[in-house]
């Protein structure tokens, strides 16, 4: 097992019992000490640890005040922390537990009972530990989509909403994308569902690459993709769309997909709480400028300007002739 521990006493003899007795049962690889909390708490700010022995009287700070310490960050409510307390000191035990050690060990204490209770702290962290990373592991999941990498249609929404709620609260700009492929059937029909599967996750990679860091991409279901593009004005997004919907029509595919002529729609929208408030709503409008892209002879753009914009969208212009409602 290789695992750490911070062991905080003022008393080096006491110090020096426990990881000799630790030592001897090969628990841990790295052994830190500290002589009090003040000193115990910075040793762990630099060295993650698995579990904490800890004193309860010690000069400049005690044991109770290293747990409340502890109590306010939460990346270490995981470690837990075992108490080393004086046998008969009842009151103290109790205070200790409440405050939120995992366990109590007496002193002087008995070897035996010492590993025992480490070893049972060592694996409940470990179970935790593993419990933790696949619950994150959970999660991502269930914000991506599988067959593109990008983020679901469930994520997306939870993700606009929350933009959508900042820029009411501090009135940045926002904008959405929403992308079509155009007569994706005729893929599918052509080279079959699984080529259509390829050129599903071309594109997704082809999108990601024009957005920033901070852009949000997802696969909206089916053949349609929305961008969210935070800080971002209509005239940037619809840049922003026009060169992917470039980079897609000149993207080449391998065989036998290298005669395909794969071309996109795209849909632009920049928000404003005058248009609508709501998530079902804003994707809406940015869906009526796609609608409008596909029905004026697809591979182009359009866009809404939002009722209220802070610049005006008149001047924009892209290699396609693109048209605001
Ligand atoms: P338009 O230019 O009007 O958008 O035409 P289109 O053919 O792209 O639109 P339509 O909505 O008629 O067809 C979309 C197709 O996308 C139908 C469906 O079989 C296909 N499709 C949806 N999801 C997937 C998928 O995960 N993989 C593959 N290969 N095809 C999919
Ligand atoms: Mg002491
Ligand atoms: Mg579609
Ligand atoms: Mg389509």
């Amino acid at each position: 097992m290789s695992a750490t521990v911070l062991i905080i006493d003022d008393s080096v003899t006491v110090r020096e019992q426990i990881i000799r007795t630790l030592e001897s049962f090969n628990l841990f690889t790295r052994y830190f000490e500290a002589e009090d909390g003040l000193e115990g708490f910075k040793k762990l700010l630099t060295n993650p640890v698995d579990i904490i022995l800890c004193d309860l009287e010690m000069p400049r700070m005690d044991g109770f005040k290293f747990l409340s310490m502890l109590k306010g960050r939460p990346d270490f409510q995981d470690v837990p922390v075992i108490i080393l307390t004086g046998r008969d000191d009842k009151e103290r035990k109790v205070k200790g537990l409440e405050q939120g050690a995992s366990d109590y060990i007496t002193k002087p204490f008995d070897h035996d009972e010492l590993v025992a209770r480490v070893k049972v702290h060592l694996k409940i962290k470990k179970l935790q530990d593993e419990l933790k990373r696949s619950n994150e592991r959970l999660l991502e999941l269930s914000n991506t989509d599988h067959l593109t990498g990008l983020f679901n249609r469930r994520y997306m929404m939870e993700a606009l909403d929350k933009e959508m709620q900042r820029s009411i609260r501090k009135g940045g700009t926002l904008s959405l994308i929403l992308l079509d492929i155009d007569h994706f059937k005729r893929v599918n029909d052509d080279y079959g569902h699984q080529k259509g599967d390829t050129v599903l996750q071309k594109v997704a990679l082809l999108l990601q690459k024009e957005l920033r860091t901070y852009d949000c991409a997802a696969r909206y279901g089916g053949e349609e993709f929305v961008a969210i593009l935070p800080d971002s004005t209509l005239k940037e997004s619809v840049f922003v769309a026009d060169r992917i919907r470039q980079a897609v029509q000149s993207a080449r595919f391998d065989s036998p997909l290298d005669t395909l002529n794969l071309t996109v729609s795209l849909g632009v929208a920049s928000f404003s709480k005058e248009d609508t408030t709501t998530v079902d709503g804003f994707i809406k409008i940015a869906d009526d400028a796609l609608y409008r892209a596909k029905a004026n002879g697809r591979n182009r753009v359009e866009f809404h300007e939002a009722a209220f914009s802070a610049g005006s969208a008149s001047d924009i212009h892209t290699e396609t002739t693109m048209q605001s409602s």
